[in-house]
């Protein structure tokens, strides 16, 4: 019971303030000519504790936005902070190790290492960081995300969702700062994508957990607690407590 108790103790303080900050952030590609603006001068803040989806027509800028903000891809000017680090200012290495120790992702192809059974999947990044597991942490996880009795299985031996699964506990497990998620359901049908948007909308509710979601999908949009729309490279709205209704109107409006 202790753990319980720290652990939403530590869940109310990581909902306070802003996971990730960023300012005057300008991506360009190519040059001359072909040079294509992918962030205009974009002024954004993520509330810690909460799972918010970036959304807009194809082309607006949701990837590069992710990309930067997750320390994948380089800016041409602006910072960007998460608690305190201004990302921009680190180098290669320094970056890789803030991806492994306080950045977690889920994408939409799950990205799991086939030879490896479930549960080492889900610890393979505290494994690579020569960390500790917390069993009573793993537990908690991957019985909230109804994994417990398919921990010794391999990728291939699990359906999409279940596959998906382990890579949203993989995501959890180091408690990281904030998770990326890149059209997570994309490979998903409707109703095994809902319930891991409803996973993930749980671990932000009753973990704390800072969620970054990118996606097109109106209706997976809906289950964040905000939405930010982009066009053009630049913010274009801001949406609280989406509903599908909402967000289809949003992106109408932005001629999406
Ligand atoms: P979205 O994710 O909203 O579809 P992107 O962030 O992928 O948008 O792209 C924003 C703009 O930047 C688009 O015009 C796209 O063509 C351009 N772009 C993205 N990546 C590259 C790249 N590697 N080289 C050149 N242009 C790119």
């Amino acid at each position: 019971m202790t753990t319980l108790t720290n652990s939403s103790f530590e869940a109310e303080n990581t909902r306070q303030g802003t996971a990730v900050s960023a300012r005057g952030l300008n991506k360009n590609y190519g040059r001359g000519e072909t040079a294509v603006a992918a962030l205009r001068n974009v002024d954004i803040d993520f509330e810690a504790g909460r799972f918010t989806a970036i959304m807009g027509p194809s082309g607006s800028g949701k990837s590069t936005l992710m990309h930067c903000l997750a320390g994948l891809d380089s800016v041409d000017s602006g910072s960007i902070m998460l608690s305190g680090t201004d990302i921009t200012q680190l180098n290669d290495t320094q970056l890789t190790t803030l991806r492994r120790d306080r950045i977690g992702f889920i994408f939409q192809a799950f990205n799991l290492v086939p030879t490896l059974t479930a549960e080492q999947n889900i610890t393979l990044p505290v494994a690579l960081a020569n960390g500790k597991v917390d069993r009573d942490w793993f537990n908690s996880v991957t019985l909230t995300l109804g994994l417990a009795d398919r921990l010794s299985h391999r990728p291939h031996e699990l359906s999409g969702g279940q596959q998906q699964r382990v890579a949203v506990a993989r995501a959890l497990l180091t408690r990281p700062e904030v998770i990326f998620a890149d059209e997570p359901t994309g490979n998903l049908d409707s109703r095994v994508g809902a319930e891991v948007l409803g996973m993930l909308r749980r671990a932000s509710q009753e973990m704390g957990q800072s969620i970054i979601m990118v996606t097109h999908d109106p209706i997976a949009a809906s289950y964040a607690d905000r939405v930010v729309l982009l066009r053009d490279g630049l913010l274009a709205g801001d949406l609280n407590n989406p509903t599908p209704e909402t967000v289809i109107a949003s992106l109408t409006k932005l001629g999406a």
